[in-house]
């Protein structure tokens, strides 16, 4: 065992994790589905999802057999809905593929959908204790900093390069230890703006704490700006029904339940695919806009509230949607600002 990892371990033994909800009780899918979760975003957000998703997908079996707008519904709010996706397809994967037991091998569990080879290295070492190294966010800016890796990690060479450190440090015992200890030193130690170097284990060894810059490692991303883009929501309300559409299952908020868009302020045309006719308009009101952000672009997004005075007669044949109850919301996943519109909609008409 190398001395960072053997530091690492000491260091766990009194400080790290040890009672967070999918430590307890290991199983593949409770470490898997907390894996995925976890991706992207923080412990305390994730615990109450993955309690009320472990209560009503309580085995794979039960959740590969659930419909997909049941689990985008239990992953509203959680972001990156594309996890959510592969999630349910990776449960049905495992039901049909595998009998129902997940994967052994890096190799097959990597090729789970959704399943990097981190996620599938960190699921194996934590429940199987397979001597696989792991490289999330958190590990990858501790071994960036203890020696000195530069250069931006999204950049295959340094990945790379990280990954053979990674690898040279992963104990071949206690490595389900290790794995979590690394993830934890990340998360409360060698954070990302204010790392902790006087109560840092490695600090001895650490080679930018050396230097004086732990800051300037893992390096940043060459800065693009992001594009702006506009669109219209749609809000045709009736008493306390809302129509929503289901998205296509590509492409952003895949499969999520939204308002109809337009890319104009004119949404003549969304109100025509519903069946709205000119004297069901009661009145037609622009909200205050608001800008969403996606990793890739901006999306300024203004809302345009249409109460109706009766539900259309004819919604158009290929829309695929429903009226939403405000008082009874259905069970579908909804895009974030779309949640945070019905919820202030929701306020205003009560
Ligand atoms: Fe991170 Fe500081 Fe520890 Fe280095 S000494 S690994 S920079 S917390």
């Amino acid at each position: 065992m190398t001395p960072f990892a053997r530091s690492i371990l000491q260091w766990y033994d009194d400080y790290g994790r040890k009672t967070l909800p999918w430590q307890q009780n290991k199983t593949p899918y409770t470490v898997w589905l907390s894996e995925i979760m976890l991706q992207q975003t923080q412990v305390a957000t994730v615990i109450p999802y993955y309690q009320k998703f472990l209560e009503r997908f309580p085995t794979v079996g039960d959740l590969a057999k659930a419909e997909q707008d049941e689990v985008l519904h239990y992953w509203t709010g959680l972001g990156y809905y594309a996890r959510a996706r592969n999630l349910h397809k990776a449960a049905q994967v495992v039901m049909n593929e595998h009998s129902g037991e997940f994967p052994t091998t890096l190799e097959e569990m990597n090729a789970l959908p959704g399943v990097g080879r981190s996620t599938a290295a960190a699921v194996l070492s934590s429940v199987f204790k397979l001597p696989h190294a792991i490289l999330d966010g958190n590990v990858k800016r501790t071994l960036a900093r203890s020696f000195a890796i530069e250069g931006w990690p999204g950049k295959k060479q340094v990945e790379n390069q990280l990954w053979q450190f990674a690898e040279m440090h992963t104990p071949g015992q206690d490595v389900d230890k290790y794995n979590q200890a690394m993830m934890d030193m990340g998360a409360l130690v060698c954070t990302r703006s204010r790392p902790k170097c006087t109560l840092c284990p490695v600090q001895s060894f650490c080679l930018a704490n050396k230097q004086g810059n732990p800051l300037d490692y893992p390096g940043k991303k060459p800065k693009k700006q992001k594009p702006e883009k506009q669109t219209w929501f749609a809000i045709c309300v009736h008493e306390q029904q809302v129509w929503l559409e289901q998205r296509p299952s590509s492409g952003i908020w895949g499969g999520l339940h939204c308002f109809p868009q337009s890319d104009s302020s004119d949404i003549s045309l969304c109100l025509d695919s519903l069946g709205v006719v000119d004297h069901q308009i009661m009145s037609q009101t622009a909200l205050i806009a608001f800008r969403h952000t996606f990793s890739h672009y901006h999306l300024d997004i203004t809302p345009v509230l249409v109460k109706l005075s009766s539900l259309p007669n004819q919604v158009m044949e290929d829309s695929k949607g429903l009226w939403y109850n405000l008082n009874k919301p259905n069970k579908v996943g909804l895009a974030a600002p779309v949640k945070q519109l019905l919820d202030t909609l929701n306020y205003e008409l009560n």
